[in-house]
């Protein structure tokens, strides 16, 4: 049957990276050293690369890295990695719990270099199919595509996704391909392309109300002095954030139970009550930076630079001279038209794409639903567990798709595949709950 790993990994980001060193902590603990590895399509680790914009930090504290809640004492904190570094004394004089973003990269790039060996970079999973022993389904095969068009194969007991969101596009920019239009994830390197050599004023359009909507307009507004930027956004304005003390309690790993037992209209409810932590909102610190440069404007007698409120893209056309977006006013129905050289897309990610690598298993997938352990509900007569990260907000909470329950989500999937003691029971299906985002 050769090598059968004990779990394969899809995607390197910051889910998986956690699970490593969950599992490697598992192996000191237990003496057991399950054999894992990971396939990340991208060359090498990094970690939002588009997005790391100067200046742009953190919104979590750095004590919810990739072990700490779970493990203080593990070497792969955040505060172990600033030791290593020789900076933990000078983070220290900075009076933050925010690093940059660029920092946490550098952290999250230093935690994942200790699992070189057991990463393949540069492949891209495409499917994944049964394997057969004796006749009997005895596990998953994994199959991926490597930069250079191999296809490569790999068994294994169990599969854990950790394979972010894909890119989302309004309707109105499907099926569209044209270097001018950009998502956000790519960001930093499309932009130079898009703006060009040229002192002459480049019109560039962001799309999207939320963080990072804002970010690229507050980044092109106040760093390129030839930008004529225009945000977009279908809600009235932006928005500050909810970060306060009791509702960010929410994002506790405790309260991923407190999610899971509700039923789906109770969770629903909750997801929506608490939508402002994540969704279409802003810092409250860059929210004030965007309106002291309106104000600043405003004293100079400019408009270089807009925020279009309760605006629509409906229709889109490209021509030799911009991007043209027709804008439909969503108060009063007022139609307009606009041209612009750029247009960045700052519209979110889908979180269902291991529902299309899955497609090959269709047979034994009985539904959507998760169970408390984010394990796939398979049917009967198919051994493998299918671990999902990331695409289970609606079942088990806003903090899927974030940071802060990685060092405890990381524990539990261990605990499931391993059935370490921990309370929790390894492959008994618990309350199931749809993984759909409906
Ligand atoms: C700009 C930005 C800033 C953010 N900041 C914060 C923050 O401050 N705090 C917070 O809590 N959350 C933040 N988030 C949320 C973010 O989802 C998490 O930070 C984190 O990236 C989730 O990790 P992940 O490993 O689940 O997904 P990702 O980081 O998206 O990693 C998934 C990995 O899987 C790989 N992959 C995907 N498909 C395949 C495939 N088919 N084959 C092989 N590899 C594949 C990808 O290349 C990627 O490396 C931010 C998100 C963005 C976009």
């Amino acid at each position: 049957m050769g090598l059968v790993y004990d779990y394969i990994g899809v995607g390197f980001g910051p889910s998986n990276l956690a699970l490593a060193i969950a599992t490697e902590e598992f192996a000191q603990r237990s003496g057991r050293e399950p054999n894992a590895c990971f396939i990340e399509r991208k060359p090498a680790f990094s970690w939002h690369e588009g997005m790391l914009i100067d200046g742009s930090t953190m919104q979590i504290s750095f004590l919810k890295d990739l072990a700490t809640l779970r493990n203080p004492a593990s070497r792969f904190t955040f505060i172990n990695y600033l030791k290593e570094r020789g900076r933990l004394e000078d983070f220290v004089n900075l009076k933050t719990f925010f690093p940059s973003r660029e920092e946490y990269n550098d952290y999250l790039g230093w935690a994942a270099a200790a699992f070189a060996e057991q990463v393949h970079y540069g492949e891209e999973v495409i499917n994944v199919e049964p394997f057969y022993s004796a006749g009997d389904c005895a596990g998953v095969e994994v199959l991926s595509r490597s930069a250079d068009g191999q296809l490569l194969r790999r068994r294994a007991r169990n599969l854990v996704f950790g394979i972010g969101g894909v890119a989302q596009v309004p309707a109105a920019f499907a099926g569209l391909s044209d270097a001018r239009i950009v998502h956000s994830s790519r960001y930093l390197g499309g932009l130079d392309g898009l703006l060009g050599e040229a002192a002459q004023p480049r019109r560039v359009a962001i799309v999207g109300g939320g963080q990072s909507a804002a970010e690229i307009f507050y980044d092109l507004s106040s760093r390129c002095a030839q930008v004529e930027a225009t945000l977009l956004l279908r809600g009235s304005t932006l928005k500050p954030s909810d970060d306060s003390p009791f509702v960010n309690e929410i994002f506790n790993a405790g309260f991923t139970d407190r999610i899971f037992a509700q039923s789906a209209a109770q969770r629903a409810q909750l997801l929506d009550e608490y939508r402002n932590t994540n969704y279409s909102v802003v810092d409250l610190e860059l929210i004030e930076k965007i309106y002291q440069l309106f104000y600043q404007q405003k004293l100079r007698g400019e408009h270089r630079h807009r925020l279009l409120g309760h605006c629509e893209v409906t229709a889109v056309s490209t021509t030799g001279a911009g991007v043209q977006l027709a804008l439909r006013n969503k108060l009063d129905g007022a139609l307009d038209t606009q041209t612009f050289d750029a247009v960045i897309l700052a519209t979110g990610y889908r979180r269902d794409y291991h529902r299309t690598l899955l497609a090959g298993l269709a047979d034994y997938i009985e539904s959507d639903a998760v169970d408390r352990q984010y394990r796939l509900n398979l049917r009967p007569g198919c051994p493998a567990q299918i671990f999902l990260q990331g695409s289970c907000e609606h079942s088990h909470g806003l903090s899927d798709t974030l940071l802060s329950v990685l060092a405890m989500r990381s524990a539990e999937l261990v605990a499931a595949m391993f059935a370490e003691p921990h309370g929790l029971p390894a492959r008994e299906p618990l309350r199931l709950a749809s993984a759909s985002l409906g």
